[in-house]
């Protein structure tokens, strides 16, 4: 369990070789999972709709369930990616360097995201006082948001497709299996200008849209029953609360796996636009007719649980970024112990990074379990985001070992026998 391998990870050929060769499983991958994802969530979305949140069984007739564009859908969404485009241009924000690209340059990054998330919650309650909108908008035009959003993501990633390979930059990994390169993309960071479209998609339009479409299912329940239940309001705020989180600690994103390694294609533009906002708001799309009230010690719990999750995730995250920028910086009251490795970089090992290897993620999970726990138990839907969560992180952590175990190589093998667990201490 804790030795590293030098495997391919499934999805990315070789992460650190410039060129990687896609093969045929990568490929086949690719070719299934194109279309199967988009498909998975029409089909949570249609037992969420059509089958009172219960899974419906899998049938041709549900073909006819799938929603087509509207007007109102098609002006949302490219009114929500104008206005976010606006604001990540326009908004002043503290310049930031990221981590050295291929050539050994570093790209320079607007931080304005904490700005921009309170800016839009500002326009929408203005909007909505002026009622040019109606709060459940939202929740009304989610069918046909789900395939508006999902045409924009196809035709924008041929766009990407092609963008990478007229560059043509040396030092992109681009495999040369058209199918392959549209789904991981061909190009690390592609820019318009100034304009980082990967920090753009991966951190402003579906993120906020996450948390926008929670809350018109909030007042779609409002509508509905006269009120928003306690579970509701429990689901909206720990959302709400991780994304403004998110923009609060925002340079962070600057040293992630999908802004460092991975190239922008379909899988992460498509994660961003279709599977944040119309996956992650299962919760609340649920509890919308499931009008279910909690015990206070219920509550209290599952409050108690998203806040130790929290405490473990930031903190995790925030003793790795502090300490990448001051190794002398203490940690839990004790200078931070680590290994030089050959690289010259440093791995922690004190504080979360000596608990298990990953705490970050066993946080986001406990996280994740909170927020599913207020549906209580009469479906399994709520409970996709866990399950898929769980998977996700599994998988990445996989990926990074693999990727650590060849970059560091027995610097990492000593950091890993030092630190035997990889997400959960004592168990994994
Ligand atoms: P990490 O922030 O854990 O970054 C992994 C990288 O950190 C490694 O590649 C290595 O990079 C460095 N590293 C690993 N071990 C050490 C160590 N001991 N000391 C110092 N550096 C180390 O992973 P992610 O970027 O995947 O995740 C960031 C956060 O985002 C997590 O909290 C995760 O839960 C969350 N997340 C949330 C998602 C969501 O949908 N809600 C999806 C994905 C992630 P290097 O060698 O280059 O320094």
């Amino acid at each position: 369990m804790t030795s590293p391998t030098t495997a391919q990870d499934s999805f990315g050929g070789t992460p650190t070789a410039p060129r990687p060769t896609a093969t045929l499983f990568n490929v086949a991958m690719a070719m299934v999972l194109l279309p199967a994802l988009p498909i998975l969530v029409y089909y949570l979305w249609i037992s969420l709709e059509f089958n009172h949140g219960l899974p419906a069984v899998p049938s041709v007739a549900l073909l006819a369930r799938l929603p087509a564009p509207t007007p109102a859908s098609a002006l949302i969404f490219v009114g929500w990616l104008g206005f976010h485009a606006l604001l990540q241009t326009c908004l002043p924000g503290k310049s930031v360097e990221g981590t050295p690209i291929g050539d050994g340059s570093r790209l320079k990054y607007t931080m304005n995201g904490w700005l921009a998330w309170w800016l839009t919650w500002a326009m929408i309650t203005a909007g909505l006082a002026l009622r040019l909108f109606q709060p459940t908008i939202l929740a009304e035009q989610f069918g046909p948001l789900l395939t508006t959003a999902n045409l924009f993501v196809f035709v924008f990633c041929l766009y990407l497709y092609w963008f990478g390979k007229r560059r043509g930059r040396s030092g992109e990994r681009v495999s040369g299996n058209p199918i392959y390169d549209f789904w991981l993309g061909t190009a690390l960071n592609p820019r318009l200008g100034n304009f980082d479209l990967k920090l753009f998609f991966e951190a402003r339009p579906g993120l906020i849209g996450w948390v926008a479409v929670d809350l018109s299912l909030a007042a779609e329940q409002q509508a509905r029953c006269g009120a928003v239940t306690v579970p509701m309001i429990l689901v909206c705020s720990f959302h709400f609360w991780y994304v403004a989180d998110y923009y609060l600690h925002e340079e962070a994103i600057l040293t992630t796996w999908d802004i460092k390694h991975e190239n922008f294609g379909w899988m992460l533009c498509w994660g961003d636009l279709v599977w944040v906002p119309f996956t992650y708001t299962i919760q609340a799309y649920y509890l919308v007719e499931h009008t279910h009230d909690l015990p206070w010690w219920g509550a209290t719990g599952i409050v108690f649980l998203n806040l130790v999750g929290y405490a473990i995730f930031r903190d995790a995250n925030l003793q790795k970024h502090r300490f990448r920028k001051d190794p002398t910086r203490p940690i839990w009251g004790r200078p931070p112990r680590y290994i030089r490795t050959a690289r010259g970089s440093l791995l922690l090992v004190s504080g979360w990074w000596g608990v298990a290897r990953h705490m970050n993620y066993f946080g986001d999970l406990l996280m994740g379990l909170a927020w599913c726990l207020p549906c209580l138990f009469g479906s399994p839907l709520p409970y996709f985001y866990i399950f898929y969560f769980t998977i996700l992180l599994v998988h990445r952590e996989r990926r990074d070992h693999a990727m650590c175990a060849r970059r560091y190589g027995d610097d990492w093998l000593s950091y890993c026998a030092q630190v035997p667990y990889r997400i959960v201490p004592g168990l994994y």
